[in-house]
């Protein structure tokens, strides 16, 4: 299976560079005006922010990867979760001569010197699944539907609660949030809650802490015990005798974190079941949690496609090729709307991951065993 997919991915990646070097010679908004000549063999920065997640380190993997076929060099470095640490990063890559940068940030609203330095040396920016705020220096974003993702997580608790068939609990629930200095973390939240609100307003679902707005709820750096301790707090303070029935949680290490919470305290057993709990990624451990009947949803995004996407539109704006878009108007990043190529999140959950999990390549079945 790995074979095949890398041969597929190897011709695919020689038909798109074939393709681009027809092209080569049209000017595009974005793009530097160098010649295929120029950057063939060149060598791309790709900078991702931590090692601590699963996803990131396949991110970097997969667009590393992808580069390469498309006959690229390639310099990966991981910001360990520190913004500072990235910005040198990034200005390290700039230094060494990289001539494309695909970034995932940190923190979203810290970059905006180096990028000016990227500028300066006509080095185009993809803002990689993150959008880099507050800077006119980043030329693209490719991502998912984030708000999509918020609405699957949220559309799935009311479903499971049975809100949406006539059930009207009323059924506690407790909301997370990812890192605020994430752009993601409003869309995701913000999705979750047009679907949440209303049901909130009517008293169907209540939230025992009272803690509903996104400064409430967020999690710096998406960090798993973060949410562990929060969870553990309301616990303690607002559940000795009601019972939580649901978690919005933005994302898989959040979610194990919570569930860890809600085991200490009791949880998983018959008189006491876990909550509905949601989450994002797809990780294996959450994965494995959701088919032992524990952790309930995920959010799985394609990341491969997504790397497919990020390279070929940096491949492209260094050919002078205007990238291919499907968005250019819902990612403002205050200097300006960022234009945007949105890939589509998949709810995923006991039904369905073997046919979109396994039938769709991304695990085996031995993984998830
Ligand atoms: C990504 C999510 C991920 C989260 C934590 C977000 O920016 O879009 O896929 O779960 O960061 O790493």
């Amino acid at each position: 299976m790995r074979n095949r997919r890398a041969a597929l991915t190897a011709i695919a990646g020689a038909a798109s560079l074939a393709l681009t070097l027809t092209a080569c010679g049209q000017s595009g908004s974005g793009g530097s005006k160098e010649k295929a000549g120029d950057v063939k063999g060149a060598t791309i920065g790709i900078a991702m922010p931590t090692k601590s997640s699963e996803r990131w380190i396949a991110d970097g993997a997969n667009v590393v990867k992808d580069l390469k076929a498309k006959g690229y060099k390639t310099k990966l470095v991981y910001g360990n979760d520190d913004p500072e640490t990235q910005v040198s990063q990034i200005e390290n890559l700039i230094t060494q001569g990289v001539k494309g940068l695909i970034i995932a940030a940190i923190d979203n609203k810290s970059l905006n010197s180096v990028l000016k330095e990227a500028k300066a040396a006509n080095i185009p920016v993809i803002s990689y699944d993150r959008l880099i705020l507050g800077t006119p220096d980043v030329d693209y974003y490719a991502s998912f539907d984030n708000e999509k993702v918020g609405t699957l997580q949220g559309t799935y608790l009311v479903h499971k609660l049975g809100l949406d068939s006539g059930k009207n609990g009323p059924f506690n629930i407790e909301l997370f949030a990812g890192s605020n200095d994430d752009n993601n973390t409003r869309y995701f939240f913000g999705g979750a809650m047009k679907v949440l609100q209303p049901y909130i307003d009517q008293k169907k679902l209540v939230v025992q802490s009272g803690q509903t707005a996104l400064n409430q709820v967020t999690t710096l750096r998406w960090d798993g015990a973060t949410a562990q301790k929060r969870m553990e707090d309301i616990l303690t303070s607002k559940y000795q005798s009601a019972k939580v029935d649901a978690v919005l949680s933005p994302y898989d290490g959040i979610s194990i974190g919570i569930l860890a919470a809600l085991k200490s305290d009791g949880y998983g057993t018959a008189s006491k079941p876990l909550p509905v709990i949601t989450g994002q990624d797809a990780e294996l451990a959450s994965v494995k949690s959701i088919i032992a009947g524990q952790q309930t949803q995920t959010v799985y995004k394609d990341i491969r496609k997504l790397a497919q996407v990020a390279t070929t539109m940096v491949d492209d704006a260094l050919h002078g090729k205007k990238p291919q878009v499907n968005d250019t108007k819902t990612y403002d990043n205050g200097k300006k709307v960022v234009p945007a190529f949105l890939l589509q999140p998949v709810s995923v959950d006991k039904s369905n991951y073997e046919d979109v999990l396994v039938k769709g390549g991304y695990y085996t079945d031995a993984q998830l065993k």
